[in-house]
C-alpha cells in the first residue's frame, strides 16, 4: 500500500519469544500462550505466566473461532501504511477457548461490526516473510 509518507508496513519482530507465534500464523495456525502449571491461556506473549508466574510453559493451537469482545473504528492511522480511505478496526477478539487478543477486523464496512459479532481468523501475508493474524465476520 502507497501512502503520503510512502513508509514500508511495519514487521512483525521476530523475537524467540514471539517467534513460534509468527511462524505458525505463516502456517495458518492461531497458537496461543499456555501455562503447564495453572492451564491458563493468555496473549500477549511472556516469559513467564500472568496468573502464577510459572515459566513452564508452551503453544496451543486454537480454533480460530471467537468474538468480538469490544472494538473501535480507527479513523487516523498510527502509521500511514495502515490508513486507507475508511479507516480500519482495531478490536479485542474473545477466542473461543478463553483468552482475547487484540487483532484486526477485515472483510466488512466498519458499520457492520458490533459487540458480540462472531468472528474467525484470517491471515494476511504481508511480506514474503511476515504473516498477521486478523479477524473477519463469520
Ligand atoms: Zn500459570
Amino acid at each position: 500500500m502507497t501512502s503520503a509518507y510512502d513508509k514500508p508496513i511495519p514487521i512483525p519482530a521476530n523475537e524467540d519469544l514471539t517467534r513460534p507465534f509468527w511462524e505458525a500464523a505463516k502456517s495458518r495456525e492461531l497458537i496461543i500462550p499456555y501455562c503447564k502449571s495453572c492451564t491458563n491461556l493468555f496473549f500477549y506473549p511472556r516469559e513467564v505466566c500472568p496468573n502464577c508466574f510459572s515459566k513452564d510453559l508452551t503453544w496451543k493451537t486454537m480454533s480460530g473461532k471467537g468474538s468480538v469482545y469490544t472494538y473501535t473504528h480507527v479513523r487516523q492511522a498510527v502509521h500511514p501504511s495502515f490508513q486507507s480511505a475508511n479507516g480500519h478496526i482495531y478490536a479485542i477478539i474473545e477466542l473461543a477457548e478463553g483468552p482475547r487478543m487484540p487483532s484486526g477486523i477485515v472483510g466488512c464496512e466498519p458499520e457492520e461490526v458490533y459487540v458480540d459479532m462472531p468472528v474467525s481468523v484470517v491471515f494476511e501475508d504481508i511480506t514474503e516473510e511476515a504473516t498477521i493474524v486478523q479477524f473477519q465476520k463469520s
